[in-house]
């Protein structure tokens, strides 16, 4: 089930791709899964997925990626099942991430640093801030790659640089918790009203 989809990174070794994350539901427990490289805008419409779609496909190990979930997708293999409702409160989106939420970020931190793990679920207790900030421009190196890509995928429209950087500040549920603030990468990201 497809929970997050990032926005993609340009990238001299695979072009225009984006980090997809999701929950696996093949292995009797759900698990946490990294999908990586997806050349999103890439993928023919049938297989352009939305969150919260369940997909089937092959994976095989990174060589290079030593995180427990990560795996290179074979996007030739690419179904989409189906895609879950938001019916009774998303009910079936949540039955499959319930098994997975972790107490608070503190302790999703403490298990990356004992296991290697890099993905988790938890409920923040107390929101301190939302804030969006001009982002640093691309430097002239990727901007002069997203010409390069234009010329290359030409039914493409040019990936668009995001002018704002969004952060989230929280503490979590963990009695020691100093605080977080965290960037949001996530594709959907919209501006809804306001400057
Ligand atoms: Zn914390």
């Amino acid at each position: 089930m497809i929970t997050v989809k990032t926005y993609p990174e340009l990238s001299t070794k695979y072009h225009e791709t984006s980090c997809v994350a999701g929950i696996r539901l093949d292995q009797g427990t759900p698990q946490h899964v990294r999908l990586f490289p997806v050349p999103f805008r890439s993928l023919s419409e049938e297989s352009q997925f939305a969150k919260y779609s369940i997909v089937e496909v092959d994976v095989r190990r990174h060589h290079g990626d030593r995180r427990p979930e990560s795996w290179r997708p074979n996007l030739h293999t690419l179904k989409v099942i189906e895609r879950l409702g938001t019916a009774d409160g998303w009910h079936e989106r949540f039955s499959h991430v319930r098994p997975l939420v972790s107490p608070s970020l503190c302790s999703i931190k403490r298990d990356q640093e004992l296991r290697g793990t890099s993905l988790g679920v938890f409920r923040p207790a107390e929101f301190t801030g939302f804030r969006f900030a001009p982002a640093e421009p691309w430097p002239a190196s990727k901007a002069a790659l997203a010409d390069q890509l234009d010329l290359l995928a030409q039914d493409l429209r040019q990936l668009e640089w995001v002018p704002l950087e969004f952060r989230y500040s929280f503490r979590c549920a963990d009695q020691e918790c100093g605080g977080h603030d965290m960037g949001l990468r996530d594709w959907a990201v919209r501006r809804i009203g306001g400057p």
